[in-house]
């Protein structure tokens, strides 16, 4: 059985690994609620999340997703090609 994974980032990675810049490039691209960020505010927002115990951020819709583990995977017909 083939089994597709929804795209997530990790948090932890983020924090680490992302410049100045990739935060705020990705700042544009991203609202919660309607509500917008700069580089700064999306950095100390997850920071909030991750102190919270959110390890993952989810990109798109998933219906088997867990904030602690991120998607657990969904199984695919087996003629649907990944
Ligand atoms: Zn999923």
């Amino acid at each position: 059985m083939k089994e597709q994974i929804y795209f997530n980032i990790s948090i932890e990675d983020a924090i680490r690994n992302w410049s100045k810049a990739k935060w705020k490039i990705n700042a544009k691209s991203i609202t919660v609620e309607g509500k917008h960020f700069t580089g700064e505010s999306l950095r100390d927002a997850w920071i909030d999340l991750l102190a919270s115990g959110t390890r993952h951020i989810l990109i798109g819709y998933c219906d088997n997703y867990y904030q602690h583990n991120g998607c657990q995977g969904h199984d695919l017909p087996d003629d649907e090609q990944v």
